[in-house]
């Protein structure tokens, strides 16, 4: 017997490293006519460096002992960001103490109990203006309870504190994170991250499969946003959005009409993965959550693949009688 034309683009897209979880799955991708993309993992490597380590002076902290605390505070975190910091530290010959309580929320950060005391590494409007006893979670109670207060700009944000505006300034359209100790700020981090060679190539594919050019949908600071949107061509661009806000941005745009293909990577793109008409997860780099949630994962990280299994799709569909 023949293979039925979904099961075959099934089989092609394994060929080109794409895993399609069912026919459904398969059928699903050729029906999208908008993209929503994701920026770091997806448009970028994924693989941030340390490029800036500033301790505050009050902090009594120097440039190594800031980087220690916020490695040991990350290492069991699996977000790319917390990974370049455990990596910078250790390629300083840092010690990384071991951390108790590790929490991680997605979208904005992670906190533990380092040597006694509670760490949190992370956004801005998450860490600041909490220099209460223990800041970091009630940063986070706050910001889940007041919406607005989630998505303080980083102008806002940065306002609340000098570190934050110098750092900001200084790394232009680094992403920057925010230390804090006790609740109280003692630096920040800025993190670079390539853009992956084939993201300008595949967002012009994937503007002439669906007739518009692909939303920017990212947790990360605006700067750092455009920076990548300017280098794909796209003009769409939502930046400092909460897990919450990608799900709302996807279900927005599909309200509107639209059958969104959503592309992520992160825990915090699970839930715009599981609102998507079509949901596509970058494989190599991506936390088990987005891989579980996803329609289909690109296994072999290549980002040419999602356009290229549109079309698979779309040749199959035209096939089914
Ligand atoms: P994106 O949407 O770009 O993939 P995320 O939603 O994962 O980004 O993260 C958004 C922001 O939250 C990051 O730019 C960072 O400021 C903060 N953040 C999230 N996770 C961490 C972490 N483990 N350590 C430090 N900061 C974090
Ligand atoms: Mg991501």
């Amino acid at each position: 017997a023949t293979m039925p034309p979904l099961l075959s683009a099934i089989a092609n897209a394994g060929r080109h490293g794409v895993l399609v979880k069912s026919a459904v799955a398969m059928e699903r991708l050729g029906e999208i006519d908008l993209a929503a993309l994701d920026k770091t993992g997806t448009l970028t490597e994924g693989a941030p460096e340390v490029t800036g380590v500033r301790p505050l002076p009050d902090s009594g902290l120097d440039e190594d002992a800031l980087l220690g605390l916020a490695a040991a505070a990350e290492l069991p975190s699996e977000h790319p960001l917390a990974r370049a910091i455990v990596t910078a530290a250790r390629a300083r010959g840092l010690r990384i103490a071991r951390a108790e309580d590790f929490t991680a929320v997605p979208g904005r950060g992670v906190t533990a109990t380092v040597e006694g005391r509670s760490v949190g590494v992370g956004r801005a409007e998450t860490v600041h203006s909490d220099a209460t006893v223990d800041g970091w979670s009630a940063g986070v109670g706050r910001a889940e309870t007041t919406h607005s207060d989630a998505t303080a700009g980083p102008a806002e944000a940065a306002d609340s504190d000098a570190t934050a505006g110098r750092a900001d300034a200084a790394d232009s359209d680094a992403t920057v994170v925010h230390v804090t100790r006790d609740g109280v700020p003692v630096g920040a981090l800025a993190l670079t991250d390539r853009l992956r060679p084939a993201a300008p190539a595949t967002t012009a594919d994937l503007t002439a499969l669906t007739g518009t050019a692909p939303v920017l949908l990212t947790g990360d600071n605006a700067r750092a946003a455009v920076r990548v949107a300017e280098a794909t061509g796209l003009t769409d661009v939502r930046a400092e959005l909460l897990p919450e806000d990608k799900v709302n941005a996807v279900r927005e745009l599909q309200d509107a009409g639209r059958k969104v293909l959503f592309v992520g990577d992160g825990v915090n793109d699970a839930p715009a993965l599981a609102a998507a008409h079509s949901g596509v997860a970058m494989g190599r780099a991506g936390s088990d959550l987005a891989l579980e949630t996803a329609d289909a994962v690109v296994v072999r990280d290549e980002l040419t693949a999602v356009p290229a299994v549109v079309r698979l799709s779309r040749t199959a569909r035209r096939l089914v009688v």
